[in-house]
């Protein structure tokens, strides 16, 4: 049994008084932290006006609390110790009359007769070196010029969005970046960079290659980099939360000053919206980095968490606790949480991480707040956990719960395993790589695992039923951070194929995720056929293995141009993003096919609007050619052999016969 349950304990048997005798167990603990009030107000934690600057921390247990008042963000003693008062709906408060800001604060709280650690508070928004002191700072003062009329690209439907899933540091560490902020959000502000060949890197490079929102791995502020000493190389994907609403120091140019990585993070922002490109953070509220010493337990010990039946820490994170957005205070803070996040740094996106660790009605309410601030917002998450939870199956936010949850997505397994092969099995083959047996599933991500008369999900690999009721409510992919990325999952499942076999199959690969309905995804630098050297979880792996070489660009110029069609091709023409499971139905026809690693279908009937009347998509994902039967016409041929044009085409060919897919190729061809 951990010491904060043991305090629930304690404190559990002090407040009901004659039945101290019979303390409640800590999991009834769990249960009593429903009738908590709540507090939400805009002053919670800090507030500065013309009256003076005023604290509140919400911690309805607490016994006392003190702030602490500090000149700097580290290594000196306090100017003063104050007590805060017990106020209303669980509050404690304390007002100077004086504006203090420019200084840094803590608040420590007395709980079950012990002080604990001092904290910044669960809502600091401006931190010092590693997040340890909270700064008062005027968050208006950290606007970088023209921030009133900022905004992110419009999204009518997130079916439009081409998702780039990037690390800062993977971004823009390596040399050959050209880039002088190395790792840092001011990266992604620096315009014309190169690689040593002159081609263009950074935010030109995004620009170029065409995707609409850059999803950025955490960037809140983290544990695991140590701000103090930046000099040494040091990395992290940064799930590992401790300051929510404060940016990560070590992606800032001087940690020590809190307006810096407001401000650095505001411009980047600023400079991506500049270039049409929306800002996605991925967002890990489901954890926290620490769990005695998480802020979350140092201001209201227990209440953030969710335990087992025998009181130890619930894990449905894997990584060593799970926070309880079922509780009225955490699922509010996770939505204003997010809020701010939209409002103060105009964020266009939110990728929650193990999304199915919170309940539906939070994801809910997430959803309908953040797209009455901002409806171009896109909200995604991981429809599963990495553990299990005592919140019951029904009212997690799981993918297969997805139809109940309005305005969110969840990524497709399905489609994943399908087409590369499963990703808990490096040497496993999937639809792309020659392995039979993943048709089905790959229709399953063609129709966004919507209802379609011609799909049998009973033959589904992951899940047996359309779970999606719109291909809105589905992110398609093949790679992303965790897992072997696809060029290492392709060379560890196709050892001894040459890399233009490999660079084949990736192309075939994502030609899938890009053509089919739903949201498409793809990892930063893959475009240029980036390796992470066969590390499959990177988390914490040097800069040799995730920097991007950007001198790849140069030398795998081939496969990024099909990139680029391909990503051309999906934003002119919106057949491939339609918005209903109806529209779906209505205009996806399947080829009877009985092959193996053969899937072909027709887009009819100008489908969303399209200029074209049909489009012909066929996948060989074999060793071998296989023939189909092309219905009469003049076609214009898209895309085949690894070949691509997305406006003018590679010729034409006439119908009414049957024409050869080369092996492990996408084939497509377009008619008026
Ligand atoms: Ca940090």
């Amino acid at each position: 049994m951990n010491r904060t349950v043991m305090s629930i304990i304690g404190l559990a048997a002090i407040s009901l008084g004659s039945h101290a005798a019979e303390p409640l167990s800590p999991c009834q603990a769990d249960a009593r932290f429903a009738d908590f009030p709540t507090y939400n107000a805009d002053d919670l934690e800090l507030l500065v006006n013309d009256r003076g600057t005023h604290f509140t921390l919400w911690s309805p247990e607490a016994e006392e609390v003190t702030i602490q008042l500090y000149d700097t963000d580290r290594d000196t003693a306090p100017t003063g110790i104050h007590r805060m008062t017990r106020s209303n709906n669980g509050t404690w408060r304390f007002t100077s009359p004086d504006n203090l800001t420019g200084k840094f604060y803590t608040f420590r709280v007395k709980y079950d007769g012990k002080w604990l650690d001092e904290t910044p508070g669960v809502w600091a928004k401006a931190v010092g070196t590693n997040g340890k002191r909270a700064a008062i700072v005027d968050l208006a003062s950290t606007n970088p010029e023209g921030w009133e009329s900022d905004h992110g690209p419009a999204v009518a439907s997130i079916t439009d969005a081409i998702i780039y899933e990037m690390h800062h540091r993977d971004f823009s560490v390596h040399p050959s970046s050209g880039i002088v902020n190395k790792g840092k959000f001011l990266a992604l502000t620096e315009l014309a960079t190169h690689s040593p060949e002159g081609l263009a890197t950074g935010i030109d490079h995004l620009k170029e290659l065409g995707i609409t929102h850059v999803h950025i791995l955490p960037s809140y502020d983290y544990n695991s980099v140590d701000e103090s000493n930046l000099a040494t190389p040091q990395y992290n994907w940064g799930y590992d939360p401790q300051n929510y609403n404060a940016p990560e120091g070590s992606y800032s140019t001087n940690p020590s000053d809190p307006e810096a990585r407001i401000r650095e993070m505001k411009q980047m922002v600023k400079s991506l919206h500049d270039a049409g490109i929306g800002v996605v953070m991925d967002v890990v509220y489901n954890h926290t980095g620490d769990n005695e010493g998480s802020n979350f337990s140092l201001t209201a010990p227990g209440y953030y968490y969710r335990h087992k039946a025998d009181c130890s820490w619930s894990d449905a994170s894997g990584c060593g606790n799970e926070t309880a957005s079922e509780r009225a205070q955490m699922s509010d803070y996770i939505v204003e949480s997010v809020k701010y996040w939209a409002k103060e740094y105009h964020i266009d996106g939110f990728r929650f991480d193990l999304m199915a660790i919170h309940d539906i009605e939070t994801m809910n309410r997430v959803a309908a707040e953040l797209k009455a601030i901002n409806p171009n917002i896109i909200i995604y998450g991981e429809g599963w956990t990495a553990g299990d939870s005592p919140l019951p199956v029904e009212k997690r936010a799981l993918k297969e719960n997805v139809a109940r949850m309005d305005g969110i997505a969840v990524f497709s397994d399905d489609l994943r395993d399908a087409v590369k092969g499963h990703y808990s099995d490096a040497t496993d083959r999937g639809f792309a790589t020659g392995k039979p047996g993943n048709e089905e599933t790959v229709k399953i991500g063609i129709v966004a695992s919507t209802a379609h008369p011609q799909v049998d999900y009973t033959k589904g690999n992951n899940s047996k039923f359309p779970y999606a009721s719109s291909p809105t409510q589905i992110i398609n992919y093949v790679s992303c951070h965790d897992d072997l990325m696809l060029t290492d999952k392709l060379a560890k499942s196709m050892p001894g194929a040459t890399e233009a076999e490999r660079q084949r199959a990736d192309k075939l690969a994502q030609t899938i995720v890009m053509t089919s309905q739903g949201t498409p995804f793809i990892f930063a630098g893959e475009e240029i056929f980036r390796n992470k050297k066969g590390v499959h979880n990177s988390y914490k792996s040097p800069d040799s293995i995730n920097a991007i070489d950007w001198s790849l660009k140069a030398e795998n110029a081939d496969l990024y141009k099909y990139y680029r069609e391909l990503i051309k091709l999906r934003k002119e023409h919106p057949a491939f993003r339609m918005t209903s499971a109806d529209d779906i139905a209505r205009h996806i026809r399947f080829d009877k096919t009985t092959e193996p690693n053969l899937v072909s279908y027709t887009i009819t009937g100008n489908a969303n609007g399209d200029n074209w009347a049909d489009i012909k998509v066929v996948f060989n994902g074999s060793d071998d050619a296989r023939t189909i039967k092309l219905p009469n016409g003049e076609w214009t041929v898209i895309a085949r052999d690894g070949n691509i044009n997305a406006t003018d085409g590679l010729g034409t060919i006439k119908g009414g016969k049957k024409i050869n897919v080369e092996p492990r190729s996408a084939l497509i061809l377009a008619r008026q």
